[in-house]
C-alpha cells in the first residue's frame, strides 16, 4: 500500500521550505563530501521489493539536498542562472500534481489556455509584433532551433524550395551568418539543420563582442542572419535595427538569440538595448533564467507562423488536432508539461513593475560589483551595461587561480570564460533572491581569492 498523497505532499512542502529556508548558510557549491556521500547511498542495484514513500523522500532529502548547488540562492552567479521566484515553485508544486500534458489543446485545455495568456503577456512586454506565434520549449536551444527551423523553411520556400518534403539533396544553397561570438548552442545547431559550422560566415565583433554592422557580408540567396541580444559574456547587444535593415533588404531571415537579454525589455532604464530587435522574425528566449522560474522552460517567438508550423507541424488520426492551436505543430515536442502554469504565475506575482524592479536590481548589483572590483585595482574587461561582469586578474594562470580559490571558498560561485584571447572569470546577476548583502559576501570574497594568491 502506498501512503496517502496528502502527508507525502505537506513533507515534501516542508522539506523544500526547510531546504530554501537553510539556503543562506550552506555551502554555494556542494562539498566533495557531500557529493561522495551522494554517489555512495546511490551506489546499488535496483530493490527487487518496494520502499514505503516516505521512506523515498527521505533519502531525496538526507542525501541529495546537501548535494545540490545553492543555484536558488542568491550567491550563485555561474553561466547565467535565475533562482525560481516563492508563486514559481508553489505553482510547480500544484501543477506537478495535476500532471497535464500540453501538446495540444484537447489533452489540456487549462494548459492550453494558461500558454495563451502567458504568451501573449511576453509578447506585449517584449514588444514583438502581434501576429508573432509563440511557445514553450525546453531552453533557449529548443527556441533558438524553432525559430531556425522556421528560417531554413521561409528563406528555402521564397527559392521555390520545400525543405520538409525534399530534404537539402539538391537544394539551394542556406548561408547562415552568425556574429564571431555567436553562442555555442548556434554552432550545434547549425548541424542539425545540414548547415556545416565550417560554412557558417562568422561576422567581425567589436570589443564588446556587438556584430559590426558596417562588416555584414552582402546578401545574396538564401540567408538567415543570426543576431544576439546580449552576448553571453558582455552582456552586449547587436546593432539590431541596422542590421534588420541591411538583412531585410537583402531578403534574409532574422533571427535573435536573446536568451537572457530579452528581458531587458521588461525595464524602462534598459529598455533601449532591445532598439531594432522587434525587427526581427524570430526569437529566443529563456523563462529559466532572468524570469526565474523553475527549470525547464524556455520560449520561442516567430512572426509567421505559418513558416514555423511547415518545419513543425505534425499529422496522425489519433491525434484529431486541427481546431485549435496545438502547441504539438508549433514545436519540436509531443507530450510534454505546461511550463506556462509556472510562467503565468510569475508574471501575475511580479506584475509589469515587479519585472522591471527585478532587471534593475540585478543590473545595479551587477554595476555595482563591478565598480568595487575595479577600485580595488581589478581588471574589469567589459561595458557593464546588462547583468554581466567579466574580470581578469593578471595573467591567465593568476585569474584561473583565483577562480578555483573563489569556488573553492565556496561563499559564493562563479565560472571561468575566455574572452578576447584571455581567462577572465565572468559573474552573471540574474536571480531575484540576490541581495545587497548577498553582494558584499561576493565582494569579499572575491577579494579574499584575488589576495591569497598574491601571497
Ligand atoms: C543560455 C543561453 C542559450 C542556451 O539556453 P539553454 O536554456 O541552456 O538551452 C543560448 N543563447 C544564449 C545567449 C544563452 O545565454
Amino acid at each position: 500500500m502506498k501512503e496517502s498523497n496528502g502527508t507525502l505532499l505537506a513533507d515534501a512542502a516542508r522539506r523544500g521550505a526547510d531546504y530554501l529556508e537553510g539556503l543562506r548558510r550552506k555551502a554555494v557549491y556542494p562539498r566533495d563530501a557531500d557529493v561522495e556521500r551522494l554517489r555512495a547511498a546511490l551506489d546499488g542495484d535496483l530493490p527487487a521489493d518496494s520502499t514505503p514513500d516516505a521512506e523515498v523522500l527521505r533519502f531525496l532529502d538526507e542525501y541529495g539536498s546537501p548535494a545540490t548547488v545553492a543555484s536558488a540562492g542568491g550567491r550563485y552567479f555561474g553561466f547565467v542562472t535565475g533562482g525560481a521566484l516563492p508563486a514559481t515553485v508553489a505553482a510547480h508544486v500544484l501543477a506537478t500534481a495535476w500532471d497535464q500534458n500540453a501538446f495540444s489543446f484537447t489533452s489540456s485545455p487549462a494548459a492550453a489556455l494558461f500558454d495563451e495568456t502567458a504568451i501573449r503577456w511576453l509578447r506585449e512586454l517584449f514588444g514583438l509584433p502581434a501576429e508573432s506565434s509563440g511557445s514553450f520549449v525546453v531552453g533557449a536551444s529548443a527556441a533558438n532551433f524553432a525559430g531556425l527551423a522556421a528560417a531554413r523553411h521561409a528563406v528555402l520556400a521564397r527559392a521555390g524550395w520545400n525543405v520538409e518534403e525534399q530534404g537539402l539533396r539538391g537544394a539551394p544553397e542556406v548561408t547562415m551568418m552568425v556574429g564571431a561570438e555567436v553562442h555555442a548552442t548556434i554552432n550545434k545547431l547549425a548541424p542539425l539543420l545540414g548547415i556545416g559550422r565550417a560554412h557558417l560566415v562568422r561576422v567581425p565583433v567589436d570589443g564588446q563582442g556587438r556584430m559590426r554592422a558596417d562588416r555584414l557580408p552582402g546578401i545574396r540567396g538564401p540567408t538567415i542572419l543570426v543576431i544576439q541580444a546580449g552576448n553571453v559574456n558582455s552582456g552586449a547587444f547587436d546593432p539590431a535595427r541596422e542590421l534588420v535593415a541591411q538583412a531585410h533588404a537583402g531578403g534574409a531571415w532574422v533571427h535573435v538569440d536573446g536568451a537572457f537579454g530579452l528581458w531587458a525589455a521588461a525595464s524602462e532604464r534598459r529598455a533601449h538595448l532591445m532598439d531594432g530587435f522587434a525587427g526581427a522574425d524570430s526569437w529566443a528566449t529563456d523563462a529559466h533564467k532572468w524570469l526565474n522560474v523553475p527549470y525547464d522552460c524556455g520560449i520561442s517567438f516567430v512572426r509567421d507562423e505559418d513558416a514555423l508550423r511547415a518545419a513543425m507541424s505534425i499529422s496522425a488520426d489519433y491525434l484529431l488536432l486541427g481546431k485549435h492551436r496545438d502547441a504539438i505543430d508549433i514545436t519540436i515536442d509531443g507530450s510534454r508539461r505546461a511550463r506556462s502554469f509556472d510562467v503565468w504565475a510569475a508574471l501575475r506575482s511580479l506584475g509589469r513593475r515587479g519585472l522591471a524592479e527585478l532587471v534593475d536590481r540585478n543590473c545595479d548589483q551587477a554595476a555595482w560589483l563591478a565598480q568595487e572590483l575595479s577600485a580595488a585595482g581589478i581588471e574589469v574587461l567589459n561595458e557593464v551595461a546588462l547583468n554581466q561582469v567579466v574580470v581578469a586578474f593578471g595573467s591567465d594562470e593568476q585569474t584561473l587561480r583565483v577562480i578555483l580559490e573563489l569556488q573553492e571558498a565556496r561563499a559564493c560561485w562563479c565560472g571561468g570564460t575566455r574572452w578576447h584571447g584571455r581567462q577572465a572569470m565572468r559573474i552573471s546577476v540574474s536571480s531575484w533572491a540576490t541581495t545587497q548583502d548577498d553582494m558584499t559576501i561576493t565582494r569579499n570574497a572575491i577579494l579574499a581569492a584575488a589576495g591569497t594568491r598574491r601571497t
